[in-house]
């Protein structure tokens, strides 16, 4: 309890860095200079207002000078990863006592799982907000992803690399039908990673509820009129890192319920 609170906290912190990630690498901006300032007044941010969650309650969400408004994807993000990061620590104590807890193995999947949540989250926003998925997070994510099952599944490190290639080559089946207005590149480039995170059949239940959930939030979006506020196509990559994280923590359950229904 004591540990998921603390990563809770931790998380938090990663949050509003998450929130520089995926503002400022679509827009190919430094993310190490350039002090946080306000969009509109340009003023520096004072740390003791950079503070996750705390700074934007008490400031009821105004910038200090200049009271413009402070998006609220800022809280959110970092909500967002607190809540995530303390989902891993339980998913991966979970899968540890199932496995005679080696700790070095579990700190090891603690930390590759935390690596990857962080990166879900950045392309969550990053394509949200500015309908970019960026290579800086995927490529690294990529390599991360692919060198953790080599040691981790080892012998089924097959699996992994045909879910990869799969779906890549089914989204760039999909750019090219759609001729990139359905799909982006970095959808295809994205489809790639989680094959390698995922494998087989864990990929099925992430693209199906990329697919679903994409379908359901296409159909409201068209009832209420409001497509054209994300350009001329709504951005899948959300979807994808969305399905993404309900497969890592939520697939074996929703595979093992659909094999229970089908043999009831
Ligand atoms: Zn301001």
């Amino acid at each position: 309890m004591l540990e998921t609170t603390i990563i809770f906290l931790i998380g938090l912190f990663v949050g509003s860095f998450l929130n520089v990630l995926a503002d400022r690498l679509p827009r190919e901006e430094s993310v190490i200079k350039g002090r946080s300032h306000c969009e509109k007044c340009k003023r520096i941010i004072k740390w003791n207002d950079l503070i996750p969650l705390l700074s934007f309650l008490m400031l009821k969400g105004k910038c200090r000078y200049c009271y413009t408004r402070i998006s609220f994807y800022y809280p959110i993000v970092e909500v967002v990863t607190g809540a995530l990061f303390a989902l891993v620590v339980i998913f991966v104590s979970q899968e540890s006592i199932m496995h005679e807890a080696l700790s070095i193995r579990y700190v090891w999947e603690l930390f590759y799982y935390l690596f990857i949540v962080s990166s879900l989250i950045v392309i969550f926003f990053a394509d949200l907000k500015h309908g970019i998925i960026p290579d800086k997070i995927i490529f690294p994510a990529v390599i991360t992803s692919f060198l953790y099952q080599i040691f981790n599944a080892q012998y089924s490190i097959p699996s992994y690399l045909f879910s990869a290639i799969g779906a890549c080559l089914f989204f760039l089946f999909l750019y090219l039908v759609t001729k990139g207005r359905g799909m982006g590149f970095g959808d295809v480039k994205f489809a790639f990673l989680m094959g390698l995170i995922l494998g087989f059949p864990n990929i099925v239940v992430g693209l199906y509820v990329a697919f679903l959930t994409g379908a359901v939030a296409g159909c409201i979006l068209i009832i209420w009129k409001k497509k054209k506020i994300f350009g001329t196509s709504i951005p899948f990559g959300p979807f994808l890192a969305l399905g993404t994280l309900v497969a890592i923590f939520y697939g074996k359950i929703l595979m093992q319920s659909v094999f229970y229904l089908v043999s009831l």
